[in-house]
């Protein structure tokens, strides 16, 4: 990617070309670790946006991708799943640069998830099917899948390269152009899958980027007359406005929202793995992580022991530089997000509960944006820092008796995303699974994802599910078309 001065030259990729913002504003992105600028980003504004989607509708009415076989849509996506390998060291570098997120979980796992995305979602753009509709040897009807048209693809700071790719791979594959709008905190990963998006040869038009910051960039493409489909991921109050601001443009949307996920340990269960998994569950990624497990339902029973166990394993997370790969978290995105997580610490101290572990900024890191790993306890269901999502390596401890009173204090939060169930007693993990009121629940595992399986959340946590045939759900259009085979009977009008 282009330097000057040291910095990232990060402008908007527009019809296969890289352009600065047409009122030439930019605003620069930090380093984490040290809150020090390192990239000079293209600041858009409507007029931006207006370019890039009328680059995606040209390229979507008049040129090839809409119209190529499906295997040669998957040969590009292919080709670019391939470059994000070839290029994964440096893109895990620019992600731990601008996001902050350990080495370690991106090189192991993020980058080599994005490839994975258009692997998969190449695959499945040559098996999209319809459905016939037989009528008694009278009709034949069938349905057939298009493209909808152009889609805005919205997306947020944490893990920004893999998100973006879960949005970008299904979106072409079904045929449709887009326009994406990477998160104002992380943008410089984006570019380089612009680049890869060249060396890949794609037609012009069908992905381009616009940056900037949601009220100014992210508006104007939902509401844009040009763009049917918005896909957004983020935080749910964003999720609301994004809605009540494409209402009068009748824009169909997925929206992967917040969350305040529990994990519920019962005694019997392996209580080894348990603590393995509720530990990486809740701090991998720095805990800026939607399906990460921020509540912990402890029963009775095992309360004080899994405790005892936990807080001496938190307390020996290494907290560092995200480039050291022994670090395993690493600086929080922003200034301004450690200030909101912080202040979660003295919204719990006045509503009675107690820190256990953590709080602050670790003393030995006294720049850059880093938060120790947090545990709070003596918390009641009804407490903030027990219902709403704070989004850092900050971990709520509750007490539990019964099966029933899991489930109550489970669900007694606005979010429904996910839930991880600990118990060897299968009967009780289904049982309990089917009760909660969450997308996805995960027994006796962390978040290890199938992409095959629909992705979202209930209640306030999202609309709509991605991932395998459910993508395609969203990212095409359902055409059902009906043939006669035999000459119907038509009432007659106007006979004389
Ligand atoms: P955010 O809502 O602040 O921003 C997300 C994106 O929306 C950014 O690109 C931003 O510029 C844009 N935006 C903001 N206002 C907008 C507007 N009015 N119109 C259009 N776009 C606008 O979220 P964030 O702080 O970047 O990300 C963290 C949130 O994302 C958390 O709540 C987290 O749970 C959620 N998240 C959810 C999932 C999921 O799959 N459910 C995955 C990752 C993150």
């Amino acid at each position: 990617m282009e330097q000057r001065d040291g910095l990232y030259i990060v402008r908007h990729f527009i019809d296969n070309a890289f352009v600065d913002a047409v009122e030439e504003g930019t605003f620069e992105t930090l380093n984490p670790a040290t809150n020090r600028p390192i990239g000079v980003v293209a600041d858009g504004t409507a007029a931006d946006v207006d370019r890039a989607v009328r680059a995606a509708r040209r390229a979507f009415d008049e040129g090839p991708w809409p119209r190529m076989p499906a295997a040669e849509r998957a040969r590009y996506l292919r080709r670019i799943g391939d470059l994000i390998l070839k290029h994964a060291e440096e893109i895990a570098r620019l992600e731990v640069l601008d996001v902050g997120m350990p080495i370690a979980q991106a090189g192991k796992g993020a980058i080599p998830r994005a490839a994975e995305n258009f692997y998969f979602f190449a695959e499945m753009a040559t098996r999209i099917t319809g459905e016939t509709y037989p009528k008694d040897g009278e009709f034949l009807n069938y349905t057939i899948r298009k493209p909808v048209g152009v889609a805005g693809l919205i997306t947020p700071w944490n893990t920004p390269f893999m998100l973006e790719t879960w949005k970008v791979a299904p979106c072409l594959a079904a045929g449709n152009t887009c326009v994406l709008k990477p998160a104002e905190w992380s943008p410089l990963s984006a570019n380089k899958l612009a680049e890869i998006v060249l060396e890949a040869d794609l037609p012009p038009g069908v992905f381009n980027i616009v940056h900037g910051f949601g009220e100014r960039a992210g508006a104007p493409l939902v509401a844009h007359p040009g763009v049917q489909l918005i896909s957004f991921t983020g935080e749910t109050t964003t999720g609301m406005e994004i809605m009540r601001n494409g209402a009068s443009t009748l824009k169909r949307y997925s929206m992967e929202l917040g969350g305040k996920n529990a994990a519920i340990v019962f005694p019997d269960a392996d209580l080894e793995q348990a603590l393995d998994g509720v530990i990486w569950q809740a701090f991998s990624l720095n805990g800026e992580r939607c399906t990460s497990n921020s509540r912990l339902l402890l029963h009775r029973a095992i309360y004080d022991g899994f405790l005892e166990r936990l807080l001496d394993r938190v307390s020996a997370i290494r907290v560092g530089d995200p480039f050291d790969p022994q670090t395993e978290i690493g600086p929080l995105i922003h200034p301004e997000h450690w200030r909101r997580v912080r202040g979660y610490m003295d919204v719990a101290r006045a509503e009675g509960a107690v820190i256990a572990l953590g709080g602050d900024r670790p003393p030995h890191l006294p720049e850059g944006n880093y938060f120790a790993p947090t545990v709070i306890v003596d918390v009641r269901p009804e407490m903030r820092v027990a219902q709403e999502e704070i989004f850092g390596p900050v971990l709520v401890v509750l007490p539990f008796e019964t099966e029933e009173e899991a489930i109550r204090i489970a669900n007694d939060v606005p979010y429904g995303l996910a839930a991880y169930i600990w118990t060897k007693d299968l009967a009780r993990a289904h049982r309990m699974a089917h009760a909660l009121e969450v997308g996805m629940v995960w027994i006796n595992a962390p978040n290890i994802r199938d992409l095959r399986t629909p992705f979202g959340g209930a209640k306030y946590s999202g609309i709509g599910r991605e991932g395998g045939f459910y993508s395609f759900e969203f990212y095409t259009e359902v055409m059902t078309v009906h043939v006669a085979l035999t000459p119907p009977r038509i009432p007659r009008m106007g006979i004389r």
